[in-house]
């Protein structure tokens, strides 16, 4: 609080001035003659005196005359209380002595409040300037200090451009230090290979030449005139009387930043374990090939790819030997296809490449054979070999899709045809087949809730051994029950294969078959009755197939020496090695197995002796030509021939009559199976048929009597 000394040697006057002054929020001293009010000025820090003329001992104007020879106080303001007798020459003493003021006696305490606030508002506003320039002076040395401790760059520099400052940042920042700096021209560092036309002409110029401001994120600057670093800085021009002085320029090495975005960048954009673009990035580029080819009216195509079988490596080898594998198969795609092509990771196993500037279909289904030809060879995967193929789908734009969502999914829906029109090759993309994909995903998902339902069952054809006369086994056939309807596996069998349904359509027909056969052993002590379960060679590829197929049969209590699987040629295509050591295991354990559909698929007779086999099923399609085509005939007789020369039974299937079960006899087949024996039917038909004796119509056919 501001103080205010007051001095009479009167202790009345003193108090009537106290008084007036009370609305005041003052702190007011009091001294009796002008020693003390000396004493009390050496302690405190007064605003103005109040100073009586005459006292006795030291009187007014030799207190005043003292204080005004003291540096220290001779800048207090003090006001003379005078009587009111006074004389000009008494103001003529007073002023020479440093008086402000005068107020008279008897003291008006309004005048006397009035001029106290007067004295008191200056008091303010001076400590107040005082304070301010103090400030100003801090500010500068903080300012200075400041300049050479922040990391950004500071250069100032006249309207020459000749540099007059530069920080600490600065000199670190460009590497020389401040007496090499200044006195340079700015263009040294911010751009020292520009002509100097194109220098006059640059923003940068043009910002200070207009005194303006500026700020630019990304940028380079120079150091040593050689050596170029990225910089983000900000421009301004410096005034002085309503003109340009110079100009200021503050900067940041911006290196991390910018190594951080790439990194970013790479993150976005790419496929962390492949390297290969990732889905944002195929999206981009896409919109912008189409663009492209658009304007150029060009053709565009969209290769969708999916593995086969990856999912068996994954979950047989590990995640690290399935993303080893990822590897290897986007370091093929990229040594098959041209740098221009897009090869993109879209998640999982599959990949889009996005072709551009390719003339026709031929030529993208040239592309398409070379990728599927680099699956031929195996996969080494931590000393395993692995073999792999991959479905394709091409789309073309603007045919299949006019915009990136449309043709993206053609391309899907033509890769899906491709896996289920048998895998390892590649499909265009067609209109129909959307349609066809839609139903497919609806019966996926209606065959999941149908497997819940127990609405997936066997039915079961009788196998008869014409030999014996005698029902030998039978054939589980999967059929779905639908309220009245009876889905055929035709349908839904290629679907669950797809989408990876079918070890739980096996495992159903498998425990049916279980217990069926578990009634016809109590029912038939002593037969030796088999029934055959069709195994899908997706099922049989799959690493531990045996070994979860004895784990089943072990839960379900199923006999194995009741059990026979029928695989087809194809199971044994990929891998035979490791398949062949499968059905070892299998059948060291009293499994029977089976060929099924022989004739049908593309390996040569000689592999027969290498697996280990039962059975082999002639293709119903022979048996269908019996009579009507001579080759057909002589194939049955060399597939009959070979199975007996290797020990194995033959079962002729699709026997519809009589004169194919003559021709069948006669050539020695061994188990004849059709619907001219037996429809497939449901359990209790088929158990109610194997109880009855083995009928006379029957023994008729076989004898032909
Ligand atoms: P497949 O293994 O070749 O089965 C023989 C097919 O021929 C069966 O068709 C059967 O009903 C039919 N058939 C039997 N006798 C005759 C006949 O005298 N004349 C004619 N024209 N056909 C006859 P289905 O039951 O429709 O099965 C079709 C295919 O579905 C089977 O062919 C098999 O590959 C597959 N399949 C059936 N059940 C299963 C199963 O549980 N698992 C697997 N993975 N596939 C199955
Ligand atoms: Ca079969
Ligand atoms: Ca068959």
């Amino acid at each position: 609080m501001h103080k205010l000394l007051v001095v009479d040697d009167q202790l009345e006057n003193r108090t009537i001035i106290s008084e007036a002054l009370g609305d005041i929020p003052i702190e007011i001293h009091q001294a009796e003659d002008g020693y003390q009010a000396l004493d009390l000025v050496e302690k405190h820090h007064y605003f103005a005196i109040l100073l009586d003329i005459f006292m006795p001992g030291m009187n007014g104007f030799d207190c005043a005359e003292k204080l005004s020879k003291d540096k220290r106080f001779s800048q207090i303001p003090i006001i003379f209380v005078t009587a009111s007798d006074k004389s000009d020459d008494y103001i003529l003493k007073s002023y020479g002595l440093g008086a402000v003021d005068f107020i008279s006696k008897p003291i008006d305490p309004y005048i006397l409040e009035s001029k106290i606030r007067v004295f008191l508002n200056l008091q303010t506003k001076v400590s107040d300037e005082k304070s301010v320039i103090c400030d100003l002076r801090e500010e500068k040395n903080k300012q200075e200090l400041m300049l050479n401790y922040i990391a950004d760059g500071v250069i100032g520099f006249d309207k020459n451009n000749i540099i007059t400052y530069a920080n600490l940042a600065a000199c670190t920042l460009l590497t020389a230090p401040a007496d090499e700096i200044l006195g340079n021209n700015i263009k040294d560092y911010v751009s020292p290979q520009s002509e100097a036309e194109e220098w006059a002409q640059s923003d940068f110029v043009q910002t200070y030449r207009d005194g303006q401001c500026n700020h630019c994120d990304d940028t380079y600057f120079w150091r040593q005139k050689t050596h170029k670093f990225p910089v983000q800085y900000t421009q301004s021009s410096i005034y002085s009387d309503n003109s340009i002085v110079g100009g200021m320029l503050v900067f940041q090495d911006i290196s991390e930043r910018k190594e951080m975005e790439k990194r970013l960048l790479k993150i976005a954009k790419y496929d962390e374990l492949t390297g290969l673009a990732n889905r944002s990035l195929y999206w981009e580029f896409l919109q912008k090939s189409i663009e492209l080819a658009k304007r150029a009216e060009e053709n565009l195509y969209i290769l969708f790819l999916d593995l086969d079988r990856f999912k068996d490596v994954n979950d047989s080898l590990g995640h690290d030997a399935g993303d080893l594998l990822l590897i290897h198969v986007s370091e093929r795609l990229r040594s098959t296809l041209r740098s221009a092509d897009l090869i993109s990771r879209l998640g999982g196993d599959e990949f889009a490449i996005i072709i551009q500037k390719t003339e026709s279909d031929q030529a993208v289904a040239q592309i398409c054979k070379k990728i599927l030809s680099t699956f031929e060879k195996s996969f080494e995967i931590y000393g395993h070999e692995a073999y792999l193929g991959c479905s394709i789908g091409i789309a073309r734009f603007p045919t299949d899709g006019e915009d990136a969502s449309c043709i993206t999914k053609s391309a899907d829906t033509a890769m899906y045809s491709a896996k289920a029109s048998g895998k390892n090759n590649f499909k265009f993309f067609q209109m129909e087949m959307h349609k066809k994909v839609e139903s497919q995903l609806r019966l996926a998902t209606e065959l999941r809730v149908a497997l819940t339902k127990d609405e997936i069952v066997p039915f079961f054809q009788t196998q008869v051994d014409i030999k014996e006369g005698r029902y030998i086994g039978a054939e589980a056939l999967a059929r779905w029950i639908s309220g009245d309807e009876s889905i055929s596996p035709g349908v839904f069998i290629p679907v669950a294969e797809e989408t990876g349904l079918i070890s739980s359509v096996t495992q159903e027909i498998l425990q049916a078959v279980g217990r069926t056969s578990r009634e016809i052993d109590r029912m038939l002590p002593g037969v030796h009755f088999r029934v055959a379960v069709n195994i899908s060679s997706k099922q049989v590829q799959e690493s531990n197939f045996s070994r979860n197929l004895l784990n089943f049969f072990d839960q379900n209590s199923i006999n194995p020496s009741r059990i026979e699987i029928e695989i087809t040629e194809s199971s044994l295509m990929n891998n035979s090695s490791k398949v062949v050591k499968e059905l070892l295991t299998l059948r060291s354990n009293d499994i029977h197995i089976s060929i099924d559909d022989f004739g049908t698929g593309y390996s040569s007779l000689a592999y027969l002796k290498s697996i280990p086999l039962d059975t082999i099923k002639i293709d119903q399609s022979f048996v269908k030509d019996i009579g009507k085509n001579k080759s057909d005939e002589k194939i049955i007789h060399a597939i009959i021939q070979l199975a007996h020369s290797l020990e194995l039974k033959v079962v002729a299937e699709g026997v519809e009559s009589q004169e194919q079960l003559n021709f069948l006899t006669d050539l020695d087949c061994d188990i004849i199976q059709g619907f001219l024996f037996s429809h497939p039917s449901p359990k209790d038909e088929f158990l109610r048929e194997l109880a009855l004796p083995f009928n006379q119509t029957m023994r008729r056919h076989i004898i032909g009597a």
